[in-house]
């Protein structure tokens, strides 16, 4: 197979889709590694592909100048959100102030990028999706955009910001803001799909997924938590255990503290504030440019100092890429030989598979 970037390295950024005029490349998503794979009876061999491919090429990273823990000022923005709401809240200021606002939402059963024309539109953007989203298609939509000298928000996983930046170039850099969350790595779609399907949910018939609510990482369809809320679920388990993300994130060269973004948002794990601020949720902010601070000052936030040294220590991705599990080459073994979930989870680590049962069973009859 001929593939863009190096086999099983590619992130998923869609980004050499849209700059091939022969629609030459179709993304091949195998579970554990996507792949940009060519069609060389289509192909003209233009080179255009490789080159705007963020793996094949380097943004230039900035340490940040600026470092804060802190929240939303409006409480209904903060509670909306998986951390702080500072997600929400800088796209409201930019769509008020500055211009329009590309994020990711999740619709129709996928979780794709849409703009968003008003304030109360935003809204959709609130929530992490802890799962790979999809950039199809806002390449030539985001510098159509620039092109007409507007301003334009870019909120994505720091792989897509650097797809971003790489395809606008440096002419638009007065013009493109961006913010990258802190990622520790992302699973592929399907992944979230076969693991519903145990549940009997399919994705298409979902109105609204969550996948935290603050500190308690669960998957929700709407309201309901999927298996009992008081058990950590699997899909959840695996995603936090770092077992099902796709191979390229594994060697992610934006786990550092030199970002790709004007301003990086995460979660202020092992803040020292207190417990009842951590329960409402608490961000983390790294700024790294000029109009990523003025943007951050013309925010209605919350913002307190924190020790930067501490902030890494508890948040690993700030220093290095997430550690691919022993268990992981198996857990994907089993998966493709069954298309079942659970029984990967079972086969792969047993203890934690029954002592789940055990628990709901136990919640069933509400001893827990
Ligand atoms: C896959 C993934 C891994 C993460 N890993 C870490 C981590 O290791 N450490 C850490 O501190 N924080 C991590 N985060 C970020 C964290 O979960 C929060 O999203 C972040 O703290 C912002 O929260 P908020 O309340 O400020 O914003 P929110 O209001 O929750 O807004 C979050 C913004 O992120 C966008 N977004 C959500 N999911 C995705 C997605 N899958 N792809 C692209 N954009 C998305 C939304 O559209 C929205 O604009 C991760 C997020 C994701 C999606
Ligand atoms: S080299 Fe050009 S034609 Fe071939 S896949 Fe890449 S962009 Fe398309
Ligand atoms: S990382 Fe992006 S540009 Fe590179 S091969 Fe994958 S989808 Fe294409
Ligand atoms: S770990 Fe890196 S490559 Fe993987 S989704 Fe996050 S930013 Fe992209």
């Amino acid at each position: 197979m001929k593939t863009v970037c190096k086999e099983n390295m590619c992130a998923g950024c869609m980004a050499c889709l849209e700059v091939c005029s022969k629609q030459a490349i179709k993304m091949q998503d195998s579970l554990n590694a996507f792949n940009a794979a060519i069609d060389e009876t289509l192909c003209i061999d233009c080179n255009a592909c490789h080159k705007i491919c963020q793996y094949n090429n380097n943004v230039e990273m900035a340490k940040p100048i600026k470092w804060y823990q802190g929240w939303a000022a409006n409480d209904g923005e903060r509670k909306s959100s998986s951390s702080g709401g500072l997600g929400v809240s800088l796209a409201k200021t930019f769509l008020e102030k500055y211009g329009c606002v590309c994020a990711c939402v999740f619709k129709n059963g996928e979780f794709r990028f849409e703009f968003s024309d008003s304030q109360n539109d935003i809204v959709k953007f609130s929530g992490s999706k802890y799962v790979k989203s999809d950039p199809t298609g806002i390449y030539k939509q985001i510098q159509a955009k620039l092109r007409l000298g507007e301003n334009v928000l870019f909120i994505g996983l720091p792989c897509q910001v650097a797809a971003v930046r790489l395809y606008m170039g440096a002419k638009y850099n007065d013009n493109l803001y961006t913010v990258d969350l802190i990622c520790h790595g992302s699973p592929s779609p399907a992944l979230l799909e076969m693991f519903l399907k145990d549940y009997q949910v399919s994705l298409k018939t979902v109105n609204d997924i969550q996948f935290r609510r603050k500190n308690n990482f669960h998957v929700y369809n709407g309201d309901k938590g999927i298996g009992s809320e008081k058990v950590q679920d699997l899909y959840t388990f695996a995603f936090l255990s770092c077992l099902d993300y796709t191979e390229n994130c594994y060697v992610c060269k934006y786990a550092r503290l030199y970002r790709v973004s004007d301003i990086t948002i995460g979660d202020s794990w092992g803040s020292e504030l207190a417990g009842e601020e951590q329960k409402k949720g608490i961000s983390l902010i790294l700024c790294q440019t000029l109009k990523g601070k003025q943007l951050l000052y013309d925010t209605n936030l919350h913002l307190e100092d924190v020790d930067l040294n501490k902030a890494i220590e508890a948040n690993h991705q700030l220093k290095e890429p997430s550690q691919m599990p022993d268990e992981r080459n198996k857990f994907f073994f089993e998966i493709l030989s069954s298309n079942n979930f659970k029984k990967a989870i079972k086969n792969c680590y047993s203890k934690v598979y029954y002592k789940k049962q055990l628990k709901l069973l136990l919640a069933k009859i509400g001893v827990i």
